[in-house]
């Protein structure tokens, strides 16, 4: 066992504070990496505030963890002492259900393992997540990080990005598509940059014009104000897909009235109050209302690439940890410009 530095929320309304938590011993499939920085979002503020149901605490979080493999046990296959590697939302699953064997881990039907408050089942502990110095993972859940992506920028890809880039491809965004984000955040500028390499034609809906430039820097055609009923009356019937990524409740109705016939609108952003489908909204124009959880292993591999090819990257702020709970409160205003991103060297 190693026990090393992290950052852990100790209840549901205190601030996170520092503190130390054990790794397990490698098992023979485990790799240790030694964390260089991990991402902050929205679901670790969730989470930790008890808004998607009691946890236990003391709980550490965080789901977007990049650094380097510093042992590896017997068995391990897939990656050296040295490798630059990332960890996302999910560190095991039953490996053997349909949805596993289809490298849908994400949608395993025991239940995918979560990095952290999920139940560890090499030892039945809590898992941990990753505002901390290292983590143990299973071989297969940890992810080959391209040299040539930025390390200091890249960590906020194994969520927000496979979170974009799922419902993209399967929604089938890209050339002759016009693809609306919502929300400009963390996983909504994701959304954008990705959106707009696949070749789609996309329009960012927003709560002001504040971020307008900057939408249009990260790839968009249009940035609206969802503020101003007239964006509304404007934009009536124009997408194929939309995803919301806000993670409050919003007026779905008015969304889905955006959507062409046959349109989607995917739901990622996922707030604990649930939000209110008017049915005739879908029934007048054949349209589907929709969620989608990250992506399988292979598909978050796959993201990794296409961002290295098309030269993606978020938009970062690093802090030091003892700045995690100040940039909680600027995500819960949105005033974050796009991700947080903690320097783990600073929990030492
Ligand atoms: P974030 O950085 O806080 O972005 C959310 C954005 O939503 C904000 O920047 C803001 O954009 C908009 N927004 C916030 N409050 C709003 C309100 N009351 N009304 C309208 N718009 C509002 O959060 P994130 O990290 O991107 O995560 C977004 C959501 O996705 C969270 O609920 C998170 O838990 C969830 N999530 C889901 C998955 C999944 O697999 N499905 C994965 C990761 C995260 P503007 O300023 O542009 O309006
Ligand atoms: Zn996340």
């Amino acid at each position: 066992m190693r026990t090393v530095n992290a950052y852990a929320a100790p209840s549901a309304t205190e601030p996170l504070v520092k503190t130390t938590i054990t790794r397990r011993d490698l098992g023979p499939k485990d790799v240790e990496i030694d964390i260089a920085y991990a991402g902050i979002c929205h679901s670790d503020i969730h989470t930790v505030r008890g808004e998607w149901g009691e946890i236990q605490y003391p709980q550490v979080v965080g789901h977007e963890i990049v650094g380097h493999v510093s042992a590896v046990g017997s068995d391990v296959t897939k990656h050296r002492v040295g490798d630059r590697v990332g960890v996302g939302c999910m560190v095991n699953s039953c490996g053997e259900c349909e949805q596993c064997v289809a490298g849908q881990e994400q949608y395993c039907l025991k239940g995918n393992i979560q990095t952290y408050a999920g139940v560890d089942p090499a030892d039945g502990s809590i898992t941990q997540g990753g505002y901390s110095e290292a983590v143990v993972v299973n071989e297969d859940f940890v992810l080959r990080v391209p040299e040539s992506l930025d390390i200091e920028k890249v960590a906020p890809l194994l969520c927000a990005g496979i979170t974009l880039y799922s419902p993209l491809h399967h929604w089938g965004a890209g050339p002759g598509k016009k693809v609306a984000v919502v929300g400009l955040g963390g996983l909504g500028h994701m959304g954008v940059k990705i959106a707009a390499a696949l070749g789609a034609e996309v329009t960012v809906l927003s709560q002001t014009t504040a971020k307008e430039q900057d939408s249009l820097r990260f790839g968009a055609v249009a940035h609206h104000a969802t503020k101003d009923p007239e964006t509304f009356e404007r934009l009536r019937g124009s997408f194929d897909l939309i995803i919301n990524t806000v993670s409050a409740k919003i007026p779905l109705a008015s969304y889905l009235g955006l959507l062409k016939v046959d349109g989607a609108l995917v739901n990622v952003g996922a707030p604990s109050e649930p939000l209110e489908v008017p049915v005739f909204s879908l029934i007048g124009a054949r349209r589907t209302f929709a969620g989608s959880n990250i992506g399988g292993i292979a598909e978050t591999q796959e993201m990794l690439d296409f961002c290295a090819e098309h030269g993606i990257l978020p938009e970062t702020e690093l802090i030091s940890a003892d700045r995690i709970n100040e940039a909680y409160e600027r995500v819960l205003s949105s005033d974050v410009r796009y991700r947080f991103v903690i320097d783990t060297a600073t929990l030492a």
